[in-house]
């Protein structure tokens, strides 16, 4: 049996082609003066002991988590009509077999497409100069200005590969299918085909891989907080729902779900992902904008007639 894991190991060590595991890795670490959190992620390539397997079972199970744990919460609330007053499209509301449908495709080519790319993750890490196991984490300046680094880079990123893929064949082969709901919801942000996934990954981890060549100064935590803060990010720009309290009404220049919902709605303009400059100084956004306008219009319209309802009863009341 103990031959039998050790030639699995091995294997597992030739195919990963990192053949240090964790206990050499951490060989001389004094683990005294470190957080509880740094305790933690010791702990954690200790266990798998391989680090490429360490790496790669993190990435993946952070991205199920944080994608279907952050895609509930958009469930309840489309289950509440109480807050249908909130939503962009509200005629459009999905079921739980569009829900389902969503999760079927998302989970295999998570399965699929994603796996095999997570079981290389590690070495192509080390391979740009991107620390991993090591302990110290870098300050949480280093990773605020890096993390914004990769929001701007991705926002531009995506918003030149979006465009594209609306040319012609381009649409009609890849892009379409994540176009196949006119009223977005949550679980469907990566509702894609597999290409486009791959495609506008790269604007997700090319922004840490092209710091990391230039700098040789990342950890891979950074990288995390950036792919949490990115999930985050695009399961709520296609919630379908805008709230007082949503942050592009805080932030003028986040684009938010406001935003992506009217390019499904449309299916042109508003190409972008964090941010409205691009769209803004390209002028891709001038049909969101008449139409955000007329609906502001109807709105107060709207208010006004019940106000003037409202003005009619109390003079007959008083007559
Ligand atoms: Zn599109
Ligand atoms: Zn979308």
């Amino acid at each position: 049996m103990e031959a039998l894991s050790q030639s699995f190991n091995q294997t597992l060590e030739s195919l990963t082609g990192h053949p240090t595991p964790a206990h050499i890795l951490y060989a001389n670490l004094d683990t005294s003066k470190l957080t509880y959190a740094e305790q933690l992620w010791v702990q954690w390539y200790q266990y798998w002991g391989n680090p490429v397997i360490a790496t790669g079972v993190m990435s993946f199970l952070l991205h199920e988590i944080v994608y279907f744990g952050r895609s509930i919460p958009w469930m309840i609330i489309d289950a509440m009509p109480s807050m249908r007053k909130y939503k962009l499209q509200p005629n459009y509301v999905p079921t739980l077999a569009d829900q389902w449908r969503c999760t079927r495709l998302v989970l295999l080519s998570h399965f699929t497409v994603e796996l095999p790319q997570i079981w290389s993750f590690h070495p192509i890490c080390e391979y740009f100069g991107m620390t991993t196991h090591e302990v110290p984490f870098p300050s949480w300046t280093k990773m605020v200005w890096q993390i914004a680094l990769f929001f701007v880079f991705e926002d531009a990123f995506h918003y030149w590969a979006h465009r594209t893929m609306h040319f012609g064949p381009l649409y009609k082969h890849i892009h379409k299918l994540h176009h196949e709901y006119v009223a977005p919801f949550g679980l469907a942000a990566e509702y894609a085909h597999p290409l486009e996934v791959l495609v506008l990954g790269m604007g997700t981890i090319g922004g840490p891989f092209l710091l990391c060549a230039f700098t040789k100064d990342l950890h891979i935590l950074t990288v995390y907080i950036w792919v949490i803060l990115r999930l985050f990010q695009a399961v709520d720009a296609h919630s379908g729902y805008d709230f007082p309290i949503s942050l592009h009404n805080w932030i003028p220049f986040w684009a938010g779900a406001d935003h992506h919902d009217y390019h499904h709605m449309a299916f042109l303009g508003c190409y972008s992902t964090s941010f409205r400059w691009w769209d803004h100084f390209l002028g891709t956004d001038r049909g969101y904008q008449r139409v955000r306008a007329k609906q502001k219009a109807q709105k107060l319209r709207a208010e006004a007639d019940e106000l003037d309802k409202y003005a009619a009863s109390l003079k007959i009341q008083r007559e």
